[in-house]
């Protein structure tokens, strides 16, 4: 479970420019995928071994109306979902009013708290600085936002060390959990080298599966349909902010958790419809699952928010099954319809299986776990280090690397660095001048030789042997 920080503040002080420094290095795979967006709002940042989720709030001003009150809301939100927040005011405009009534909504939420001064780039930040003080939230951080200027020492000092000690608590919950469930749960994602990879029996462990989706696409529906009218047992993982429900479940043999994000069946609480859903403790289940069910609603077509969700699966490199819901009582000019409307825009996640169900009436339910059990053997199967570099050595006979000042590029070996994603990991000389559209090349090439389906690959590059 990551933690997750929240950027909060007036609109203007600097929040995008923050969020986009902290988060930009983790979207290579959007990058990789033409037809993805950023998702703007919420990020995931990773810094040394640290990895956080970053959401940004929106502005808010304290006196909105309207439409405003309604996007402050969302921000009120976010900061309770939050485990950290950062306040940023801007050193520029000096302490305004709104700044102490955001300042004194954070005191009371009780959560850590790190002030941040933005934009002191060209000016005296501490003459400027020295009136944040009274807001009574500690020391002032000072930074330039747009230059990255202060913002390791604002990291090192600052906010990493809470992130580390929330996770470490995360971590324990997460011990607790395997406990309660007689089963140990591997952290599939963490593991980077073949010796410990050897020592996983893979084929036991339980698969965590997140069933995720905007609002009213089916999610309880599916998840009510697949556990069918068996008693479950709900674990609520302790320890966190956030109502993750985890569900352990058998079918034909093998053992899966559901990562409940609808809270189905959550005991003895009648969800706020209204706002049940929540990005946050989607991107969490993300994050923690093996297999991602993206689910979507036939009826209502292609929305952004899926395409955001779409990039944020990619972006954690989950394994994935794509679901379109709802596919009962549609006439075979309307499936037919959106069955082009999805291949011409889901077109690039050629790799995910895509299945048409409903969750009402139950059917193909029972086929999607065939597409879940085979992405994850794909994301976690392992190839030798000889096999690796033997299909390195077969894709570069067929299309050669480019030359680079005259020079060609040459790509020596490859090895695993980690599964769920798989990672393949290749070494060479100049490897840093090798273009996007080899490198491209390159991982689809290994995704057909291994016969890959239902994960993305991360392919790296290393200098030398
Ligand atoms: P937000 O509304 O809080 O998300 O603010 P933005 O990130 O959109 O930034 C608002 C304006 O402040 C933009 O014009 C930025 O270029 C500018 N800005 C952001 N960070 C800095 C900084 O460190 N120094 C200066 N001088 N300007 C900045
Ligand atoms: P969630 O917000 O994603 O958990 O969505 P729900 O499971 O609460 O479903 C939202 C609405 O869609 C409810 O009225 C469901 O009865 C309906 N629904 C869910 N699955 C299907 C389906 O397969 N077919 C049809 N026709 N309606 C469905």
């Amino acid at each position: 479970m990551l933690p997750v920080v929240a950027l909060v503040g007036r609109p203007n002080v600097g929040k995008s420019t923050l969020f986009n420094r902290l988060t930009n290095s983790r979207d290579a795979l959007v990058a990789d995928y033409p037809g993805l967006t950023r998702d703007r709002k919420y990020g995931q940042a990773r810094y040394g071994e640290h990895d956080f989720i970053l959401v940004d709030t929106g502005g808010i001003e304290g006196d909105e109306k309207g439409i405003d009150a309604a996007m402050a809301r969302q921000s009120l939100l976010a900061m309770e979902e939050a485990d950290v927040v950062m306040l940023l005011v801007d050193a520029r405009d000096g302490l305004t009013a709104a700044d102490q009534a955001i300042a004194r909504h954070i005191r009371q939420l009780g959560k850590p708290v790190f002030l941040v001064a933005n934009k002191v780039d060209g000016i005296d930040g501490d003459s400027a600085c020295a009136e944040f003080w009274g807001l009574s939230l500690g020391e002032v951080w000072q930074i330039a936002a747009a230059h990255g200027r202060g913002v390791t020492q604002l990291l090192d000092n600052a906010l990493i060390p809470v992130v580390a000690e929330l996770a470490q608590v995360e971590d324990e919950a997460s011990e607790a959990l395997s406990d309660i469930l007689g089963q140990e749960l591997v952290d599939v994602d963490a593991i980077e080298d073949e010796e410990e990879a050897e020592a996983i029996p893979y084929a036991d462990l339980p698969v965590k599966i997140a069933i995720v989706g905007r609002p009213n696409v089916g999610k309880s529906t599916l998840t009510n349909r697949i556990l069918g009218e068996e008693r479950v047992v709900v674990f609520d993982m302790p320890g966190t902010t956030r109502d993750s429900v985890y569900i352990p479940m058998e079918r034909d043999g093998k053992n899966y958790i559901i990562i409940d994000t609808a809270g189905v069946r959550r005991r003895g609480r009648i969800d706020d419809t209204v706002e049940k859903f929540s990005v946050v403790k989607t991107l969490q289940a993300i994050e923690d699952a093996n297999v991602v069910l993206l689910t979507m609603d036939a009826r209502e077509g292609l929305s952004d928010q899926d395409l955001n969700l779409l990039g944020h699966v990619l972006n954690a490199g989950r394994a994935l099954v794509l679901v379109v819901n709802k596919w009962d009582g549609l006439s075979v000019e309307d499936r037919e319809e959106i069955k082009r409307e999805l291949d011409r825009r889901l077109g690039f996640i050629d790799f995910a299986r895509l299945h048409f169900i409903s969750a009402l009436h139950g059917s193909g339910v029972g086929n999607l776990f065939e597409s879940i059990s085979e992405a994850f053997a794909s994301a976690t199967q392992r190839v030798s280090t000889s096999k690796l570099t033997r299909i390195l050595q077969m894709a570069q006979d067929d299309h050669q690397p480019p030359l680079v000042s005259g020079r060609r590029v040459k790509l020596k070996y490859a090895h695993a660095g980690g599964y769920n994603p798989p990672r393949i990991i290749i070494h060479g000389n100049q490897v840093e001048k090798l273009p996007q559209s080899y490198k491209r090349y390159l991982m689809n090439y290994y995704r057909k030789s291994l016969q890959v389906i239902g994960t993305p690959i991360h392919v790296e590059f290393q200098e030398g042997d």
